[in-house]
Parts: C-alpha cells; sequence; structure tokens
C-alpha cells in the first residue's frame, strides 16, 4: 500500500471533548490550508453551506451516483456550486480551518441512507484524489521567495502538534493576507494617481508611480507564497 500522504487526525465514532461528547460523525485527515479537495465520486453537488465559525464552517454535500452523501468540511474555499453535475476527480475546493476546527484539516463524512456510516474503506480514496497544493491565488508570482516561503509554512504545518500552533500559524497567514490586499489596493491606485498627476505636468509623477509599484511588486512576491 502506498504511504499515507495525509494523517488521519480523528477516526470515525470518537468521543471527543471538541464535540461536547458527541461522537464524531466522520473522519478528519490533518492537511495543510489550500489542499486541493477532488471528488472521490461523480454525483451531483446537493448542498453547499458556509456555518462561519460554527460546525463545519463553509461544507460541500455530495450525491453520489448510487445514492450516498458525501460531505466535505471545514474548507477554505469551495469551487462548485449547488445542483453542479461532478465527475469523479473534479475540483471541489481547497481545505482549510473554517468552521468549529482546531488547526488545518479535512472533515469527511458518509451518508448511506440517510445514516451516518464509517468512511474509512474511502480514505484510500481521498489520499488518491486530493493533494495538489496549489491554492487558488491570484498573487500566484512563482519566485525563489515565495518557493521558500511555501515551503517554510508546508513545513511547519507538517509538524504543527498542538491546535495552538495551528491558531498562530492561521493567524500569520491570514495577515500576510491583509497586507498583500491592501498594497494590492492602494499600490495599484497609488500608481494610476501618480501615472495621471504625471500625465497632467507634475515634475517626477511618472518616477513615483515606478518607486511605488516595485515596491507593490516586492510585497507580493515575498508574500504572495504564504497567503494561498
Ligand atoms: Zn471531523
Amino acid at each position: 500500500m502506498a504511504p499515507m500522504k495525509f494523517r488521519i487526525s480523528s477516526e470515525y465514532g470518537v468521543l471527543e471533548e471538541i464535540r461536547d461528547g458527541r461522537t464524531h460523525n466522520g473522519i478528519d485527515l490533518a492537511m495543510p490550508r489550500g489542499t486541493e479537495l477532488h471528488s472521490i465520486a461523480a454525483g451531483t453537488v446537493e448542498r453547499v453551506v458556509d456555518y462561519g465559525d460554527e460546525r463545519l464552517g463553509k461544507g460541500l454535500f455530495i450525491r453520489t451516483e448510487d445514492g450516498d452523501v458525501h460531505i466535505y468540511g471545514h474548507l477554505d474555499r469551495i469551487a462548485v456550486t449547488s445542483g453542479e453535475r461532478i465527475d469523479t476527480g473534479a475540483l471541489i475546493g481547497f481545505s482549510g480551518n473554517s468552521g468549529h476546527s482546531t488547526g488545518p484539516h479535512l472533515h469527511f463524512a458518509l451518508m448511506h441512507d440517510g445514516q451516518y456510516a464509517d468512511p474509512s474503506p474511502l480514505v484510500g480514496a481521498l489520499q488518491h484524489y486530493s493533494g495538489e497544493i496549489t491554492g487558488p491565488s491570484f498573487l500566484a508570482i512563482k519566485g525563489p521567495a515565495t518557493w521558500f516561503a511555501e515551503k517554510a509554512v508546508d513545513h511547519a504545518q507538517s509538524h504543527v502538534v498542538s491546535g495552538m500552533k495551528a491558531h498562530v500559524l492561521d493567524f500569520l497567514h491570514d495577515a500576510a493576507g491583509i497586507i498583500v490586499d491592501l498594497s494590492y489596493g492602494v499600490g495599484l491606485l497609488t500608481c494610476a494617481v501618480l501615472i495621471i498627476l504625471g500625465a497632467l505636468g507634475l515634475r517626477d509623477g511618472y518616477r513615483w508611480s515606478g518607486l511605488t509599484f516595485g515596491i507593490y511588486a516586492l510585497i507580493r512576491l515575498v508574500l504572495g507564497g504564504i497567503t494561498r
């Protein structure tokens, strides 16, 4: 058997404090935020949910052709819409840490005849179809800095042992995202204004716009890789 890409962080049916003593209705696979999730079966997207910080957070319910329901929870982003037909292997979203969760992982549950069932037999398929960590970033500039940042984040996440560390990583990830988003808006707007001022005759308008763009590009290059 091939080695497992994703560690099983919680089995089906276990009692855990975080779930207020209820049993776990699915299985958890630890994986870095932004891991591509591909459907393990053909079917129809029955429901797309977003419970915010509660429960599954961002989740997907897929009705397979044989009538089972596959549930994917704690996603970062969802790539399909309700009612959409999907084939086996279709990209359905990106894993994350949304909802009631103490660290980046995928919660996967199986419903058979309207009841939760043990999804363990499907873990091999989950391991097989998911895993390309390419993230849906509009800041996808690849360079030495982003490569290093990605490796550093992956390395850190693969060694996370406590939920607390995951929260700190998540916070840093979000903070970097905000800086990049801000630089995106402010940098491009400032550039545009300076170019217009340059056209209107402001001395050095073009030069300042070049400098602004340079700073903006540098922030993107340095932080782009860890804001997936
Ligand atoms: Zn779970």
